[in-house]
């Protein structure tokens, strides 16, 4: 397989997980982070790119890869409820809900169901599109993956008997260049910080050792997996991180002459997945417990079989939650009623036929959407909207035109995550500072949380240096047709 046209630069694409705008802003201006200050004043900078939702990393790194909301790529979140096999699908949320649900089940979605099972078929990875143009790609450490290259990856010992893998051994399908952990290492002497990830510094040295060996593909896609954590203990506004990841972004700059000829070199694009809502301190304020407002129904226990009687089940993503209807005849108007008395709900959607209706806990009215209709959004999509608008902070102009306020691409975004999978549901936003519990849900309080539709999880910053194309609109799910042409 060609590396490359040679008139085209490799595109690598860094995404360093919840880096927002305001701290990146913060740290190149203080002269915290002179990688990426180069990057942003010799290339383009937007400030409001907009994520997918639910604002949760599988969610996110799936419509990136593929160009599509979940609508197509049917990744719903980090934690799902199957209808047709009556299971919770939980990619690893936190140490409590895994340890309900089950590493072995948690382990075995993440590497492998994700890629192989739940991400639609019917739409394509910017790897396996590139690879049908004889293009090869890199992916170093993501677990979103599926490429069309074969490869057998086994699982270190220490972690085989949690895997359903007969001797832990599996067949994937990846890009032709692929780094995650322990599973399959480009550098043979590489020890990654984590059995199934590494972190900042080991993800650097893998793409620093494509560059040295001169076997940078087409397109290499990189994450940084490590702000995540501290910034749901720190708060949104710390950058010590950015500090260190850009230290080691200076060293892959560092490998060409000048940095300047880095950029003659390849195209670099920096990327945040999701923004981060500070939480407020009070367990009984801030955190809203749905088991408490659905206290007269029957909800499924995540670590029991679902059984007839069983009449809810939840599945919590931070600030954002998937409410299931088990039995056809609880109509929803019954459980959007109880969800409206809350008033730390903003947001409340749910599908019925053609219709999207949206309440709130906040706002009062009803506001009803369906595709195709007499109005056009800000990006080019046409839209059939009634009721009141400022449920979701619309702007509607003399023309017919809808403009977004604090719930950024929300029509769109909020009809992927209604057709990301079967069943009957509701979906949840929490306001700002609030977060959902349910059974063993892992919470934030006095740091950050994310998951909702607000633009404080939704606007995530993009660098593009090393070209002077731009894509047509500020959204993740228009990178791929962007950076498509950039390479073939
Ligand atoms: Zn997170």
């Amino acid at each position: 397989m060609k590396q490359n046209h040679s008139s085209q630069k490799p595109v690598i694409l860094l995404n360093i997980d919840s880096l927002m705008p305001l701290a990146l802003e913060i740290a190149t201006q203080t002269g915290r982070a002179p990688a990426l200050q180069f990057l942003m004043e010799n290339g383009t900078y937007f400030s409001d790119m907009v994520t997918s939702f639910p604002t949760m990393s599988v969610t996110i790194d799936s419509t990136l890869l593929t160009g599509t909301y979940p609508d197509q790529h049917q990744i719903p979140g980090l934690h799902w409820f199957d209808t047709r096999t009556k299971q919770f699908i939980n990619y690893g949320t936190g140490l409590r809900e895994t340890f309900r649900i089950g590493w072995k089940n948690s382990i075995h979605n993440m590497l492998y169901r994700l890629n192989h099972e739940h991400m639609s078929k019917d739409v394509s990875t910017i790897y396996e599109d590139l690879a049908e143009n004889g293009i090869s790609s890199a992916s170093i450490n993501s677990f979103v993956y599926r490429g069309n290259k074969v490869q057998r990856l086994k699982t270190p010992k220490i972690l085989s008997s949690l895997t359903h893998f007969e001797n832990g051994e599996w067949l994937a399908s990846v890009p032709s260049t692929f780094s995650l952990g322990a599973f399959s290492k480009l550098r043979a002497s590489g020890m990654p910080t984590q059995i199934a990830a590494g972190n900042y510094k080991y993800t650097a040295k893998e793409l620093r050792y494509l560059i040295r060996k001169k076997k940078l593909p087409g397109f290499t896609f990189c994450i940084f997996q490590d702000m995540d954590a501290r910034i749901h203990f720190k708060g949104p506004t710390d950058i010590k991180l950015i500090k260190k990841i850009d230290q080691e972004i200076q060293k892959i700059l560092n490998m060409y002459s000048s940095w300047e000829e880095a950029l003659r070199h390849n195209v670099w694009m920096v990327i945040g997945d999701n923004g981060h809502g500070a939480t407020g301190t009070s367990y009984r304020k801030n955190l809203i417990d749905l088991r408490k407002i659905f206290k007269k129904y029957r909800i499924s226990r995540i670590h029991k079989k679902v059984t007839e009687k069983d009449q809810l089940a939840l599945c919590v993503n931070q600030r954002m939650a998937y409410i299931y209807l088990l039995h056809t005849k609880t109509p929803f108007s019954k459980l959007v009623k109880q969800l409206r008395k809350d008033s730390r709900i903003d947001v409340i959607a749910w599908k019925e036929e053609q219709n999207i209706h949206v309440a709130s806990g906040v706002k009062g009215g009803l506001l009803t959407f369906r595709p195709d209709g007499a109005y056009t959004d800000v990006y080019n999509q046409s839209w059939t909207v009634e009721g009141n608008l400022d449920i979701l902070d619309l702007q509607l102009t003399k023309n017919q035109f809808l403009t977004y306020g604090d719930y950024p691409d929300a029509l769109a975004r909020i009809f992927g995550s209604l057709n990301s999978h079967e069943g009957r549901f509701i979906v949840a936003n929490a306001k700002p500072g609030c977060e959902f519990k349910a059974q063993s849900t892992p919470f934030h309080l006095s740091g950050a949380a994310h998951g909702s539709l607000h633009r404080q999880e939704s606007n995530v910053p993009l660098i593009i240096a090393g070209t002077n194309e731009k894509p047509e609109f500020s959204r993740l799910v228009d990178l791929k047709k962007f950076i498509l042409p950039l390479v073939k």
